[in-house]
């Protein structure tokens, strides 16, 4: 295969580029822009004119430097082998590609796609999308051999990428609505899929009927497609093996192949828990389920929050704390579409356990979340603070207020952990006891299998005094 034509290096060194903003000749999609999409589609041979590269607006020449723009990216396919089911693995391996240009930087997938170009490769002359289609176009047909014909078209005319953003979306909800009727039960085979390795070495994710995948890109049929046209490539099987829990998602085929495939740093795993033996989370998630311990539940961001959430971080903050293919207790990376199945986090209480999300992820998982529990759970328009959280939670008499009860003094309790971000956790097994106060009395504190997480741990004076960090 040869780039000799294309004017930057190509290859996978380049794969895990940061592009700085101080760095950036212009962003496609990302943040800052609310609609932008990647779609793969299977077509029908004489439907699509193979290698042809079509660009729908400006191109990058015409761009002003620094500056963002809504973007969409089709790729069609075709082949004896390609079908529908194989759709989520081609598009979810445009992210890899587009990764190994010089100078270029691809996160996320799907609605939720933000790349960058570099002034130093626009300055090498990748000054055309055209340069793009062309590697895209080679790099599929040489690693993916069921592709016999391949289309690309870049959409930049903000209009037209906002005409083809709704029907982009219909077709993930249909790709998502398919896996929704099985469940892990009805299977004995899962799907493992490596593809974030190169950015979290112990990461692999179990793609289950029940369990999406982290970045909610691949399902399970999407998974059996691709081990099937492709059983050496970067999504294989997972055969169940024995069951150890059911109720938590243990089997001895997935820990067997987190063993071999995390070169041994990673031994078991719960499928269905935040905090015990979690699933590892990479970096490409689509939404975090993160604790808040004064209230003893889980709040969820999702990567387009702008802002601050209740606990007072941002999710790219709590995303730090979440990636690199570790099982960090109480950060979770997770998928939207995990959210929809009746094995979310059942072990820590499912839906009961949840007491923040934005209003956004709200509207998306409405109709999945228990009736009841539909307006206990406040959105970024309830509550800001922790204090107005539990105000509201306790008003709601949403079912988390039952777990505080152990806590006698929760207030004060609350008050000595502020702020909880990664630098690495503590596990207790069973049980001890902290002690705050002086000989004339002061607070117990019991911890039962006790996790701590925290970055700062702020001890305040409960009388007069000055606070001491
Ligand atoms: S998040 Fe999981 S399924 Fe998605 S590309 Fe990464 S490893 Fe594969």
């Amino acid at each position: 295969m040869s780039f000799e034509d294309i004017p930057v290096d190509i290859g996978v060194i380049y794969e895990g580029e940061r592009v700085r903003t101080k760095d950036m000749f212009v962003e496609l999609g990302g943040p800052k822009i609310e609609k932008k999409f990647e779609l793969a589609l299977a077509r029908e041979m004489d439907a699509i004119e193979d290698e042809k590269v079509t660009i729908i607006g400006p191109d990058i020449k015409d761009m002003e430097e620094g500056t963002y723009h809504p973007f969409g990216m089709l790729i069609e396919v075709a082949g004896k082998e390609i079908e529908p089911d194989l759709e989520g693995v081609i598009e979810r391996r445009v992210h890899e590609y587009v990764n190994f240009v010089e100078g270029m930087m691809h996160l996320n997938q799907r609605y939720d796609i933000w790349i960058r170009l570099s002034k130093k490769s626009f300055a090498k002359g990748f000054n055309s999308l055209e340069y793009l289609g062309k590697v895209l176009i080679r790099l599929f047909k040489s690693e993916m051999s069921i592709i016999e014909q391949i289309q690309v078209t870049f959409i930049t005319d903000p209009e037209e990428v906002s005409n083809r953003y709704d029907a982009a979306i219909t077709r993930y909800d249909e790709r998502d609505a398919r896996a929704r009727g099985l469940s892990d039960a009805d299977v004995d085979t899962f799907y493992g899929c490596s593809l974030c390795q190169s950015f979290a070495p112990t990461h692999v994710c179990t793609i289950t009927p029940q369990r999406y995948a982290n970045c909610g890109a691949i399902s399970w049929f999407d998974g059996r497609a691709a081990a099937r046209v492709d059983p050496k490539g970067p999504l294989y099987e997972i055969a169940k093996g024995d069951t150890i829990d059911d109720f938590r998602g243990e089997y001895t085929g997935v820990d067997q192949l987190y063993v071999e495939k995390s070169l041994g740093k990673i031994t078991t795993v719960a499928l269905y828990s935040a905090f015990e033996k979690p699933h590892t989370s990479c970096g490409c998630f689509e939404a975090i389920a993160f604790v808040i311990p004064e209230v003893d539940g889980l709040g969820i961001v999702h990567r387009d929050f702008k802002g601050e959430t209740v606990n007072g971080l941002q999710f790219s903050s709590m995303a730090d704390s979440t990636a690199g293919g570790r099982q960090v207790p109480g950060f979770h990376g997770i998928s939207i579409e995990y959210m929809r199945s009746t094995k979310f986090l059942q072990v820590d209480g499912g839906w009961d356990r949840i007491v923040w999300m934005p209003v956004a992820i709200r509207k998306r998982v409405e109709e999945f979340m228990p009736e009841e529990l539909r307006d206990k759970i406040p959105t970024e328009e309830d509550a800001m603070t922790i204090s107005d959280l539990k105000a509201y939670l306790k008003e709601k008499n949403h079912p988390v207020v039952e777990r505080w009860t152990e806590l006698e003094d929760e207030d004060e309790a609350a008050a000595l952990v502020e702020a909880v971000q990664d630098t690495g956790y503590v596990g207790v097994p069973g049980e001890f006891t902290a002690m705050i106060g002086g000989a004339g009395g002061g607070l117990e504190i019991i911890f039962k299998n006790a996790k701590i997480y925290a970055e700062k741990v702020i001890i305040r004076r409960t009388g007069k005094g000055e606070k001491k960090k």
